[in-house]
């Protein structure tokens, strides 16, 4: 089939790929366990389920503005003004269906032909296929392994041309779990700003951090004069264990949301309305919502430590990337390529394979030398999958 070329160079995604394969095999009888999939395992926490369901009952169920009801929107620039200390205007605020909208609206809406964007590379996967889809170019910049794969201004500057409009990348990152320090965005931002560079920060697992005070610094705990142009991205998915509900929001200064509110109009409309009945829940009682992101996150913790220690004692050849937030590990897998198993793609094929565990080979992040797992599962699933990777790299 020609298809046209909006879409000619886009490839699926490979993460949701390997769940899909992953949950085939499972359905064929396969004993498979999926560490692929970037969700967390929990329930929705009860207070904002039951408001969503009230939502339904009290007939909320007709369309809302494109951008969001008004009082979700303020209800998040509150929050947001509550942690930055600034006054975010909710008009800047555009509630989205999953962050995944978000970043497209703005990638959609302030990029095209000719222009460059850099992104943080391993990036997250739909990063450079959102980009392309603008018909832009995203260039990939990887920062030193000596840093984790951060990303400095100096990368940054060997990497910009006079086409440079953005920059984007995630922190706590998906697929590394690395958490950038505020000094380290502070010095992006300030990069950023003094190039005229759109800084576009994905915050979605902003919540899900191990350090300080388990939220991971971000644009909001910046002073306004480090800023230049630049959208946050951030949503309900990760941090209140939301993924199927489909709620997301970008917040920028009101022109550009004004403008991403337009693009949405004529695509999907508003975020389903019971969805965003249930986030008004999520964001106007922050302080219940906290307390269910804390025992959340005391979890995944808990998952991060015991899974590094399996690794450190049982696996010592694989390297991994020190997780300090989200629920990934990026394991360094290269070490073990050799005839037949040339690519992170073939091992990770091989490893599903041979022990059914499933694993996202970094060819679907821009880094070829490793594999994602996903550690938001129960204890008893990681000990079990590392004793069979124990099992299979023995034999
Ligand atoms: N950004 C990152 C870094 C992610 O990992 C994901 C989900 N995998 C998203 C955005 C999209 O999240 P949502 O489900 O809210 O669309």
């Amino acid at each position: 089939m020609d298809v046209s070329p909006n879409v000619a160079r886009m490839r699926p995604s490979a993460t949701i790929a390997v769940s899909t394969l992953a949950k085939k095999l499972a359905a064929e009888g396969r004993d498979i366990l999926n560490l692929s999939a970037g969700e967390p395992d929990f329930d929705t926490p009860a207070h904002i389920a039951e408001a969503g369901i009230q939502g339904i009952r009290d007939g909320r169920t007709r369309y809302t503005a494109a951008p969001g009801m008004p009082e979700l929107r303020k209800a998040i620039a509150v929050v947001c003004s509550e942690r930055s200390g600034r006054d975010i205007p909710w008009e800047g605020v555009v509630v989205t269906s999953g962050a995944k909208q978000a970043l497209f609206n703005a990638c959609f809406s302030l990029f095209g032909p000719g222009d460059e964007v850099l992104i943080g590379t391993p990036y997250w996967t739909s990063y450079p296929e959102m980009i392309g889809l603008a018909r832009a170019e995203a260039v990939p910049v990887m920062g030193a392994e000596s840093r984790d794969l951060k990303v400095t201004p100096e990368d940054l500057e060997a990497a910009a041309t006079e086409k440079t409009r953005g920059f984007l990348f995630s922190s706590p990152g998906n697929p590394t779990g690395v958490v950038y320090s505020r000094a380290e965005i502070q010095a992006i931002a300030e990069w950023c700003r003094d190039r005229n560079v759109w800084l576009l920060s994905d915050e979605i697992y902003r919540e899900i951090c191990f350090q300080g005070d388990g939220n991971a610094p971000g644009l909001l705990d910046l002073p306004q004069e480090s800023l230049g142009p630049h959208v946050i991205f951030d949503g309900a998915s990760k941090c209140f264990a939301m993924t199927g509900w489909r709620m997301g929001y970008s917040v920028s200064d009101p022109d550009l949301a004004r403008t991403m509110a337009a693009l949405q109009s004529h695509t999907t409309s508003n975020t389903a309305t019971p969805t965003q009945v249930a986030a008004l829940a999520a964001y106007g009682e922050w302080d219940r919502t906290m307390e269910a992101v804390a025992s959340m996150r005391k979890a995944f913790r808990r998952r991060r430590d015991l899974v590094t220690r399996l690794f450190d004692e049982k696996l010592p050849g694989l390297p991994y990337l020190q997780p300090d937030g989200a629920f990934y590990l990026f394991i360094r897998v290269d070490g073990l390529f050799g005839p037949g198993r040339e690519s992170a793609q073939d091992l990770c094929a091989w490893i599903l394979e041979e022990v059914g565990v499933a694993l996202v080979p970094g060819e679907a992040f821009g880094e070829p030398r490793y594999a994602r797992m996903s550690y938001a599962t129960s204890d008893d699933v990681l000990e079990e999958a590392v004793d069979r990777l124990v099992g299979l790299l023995a034999g």
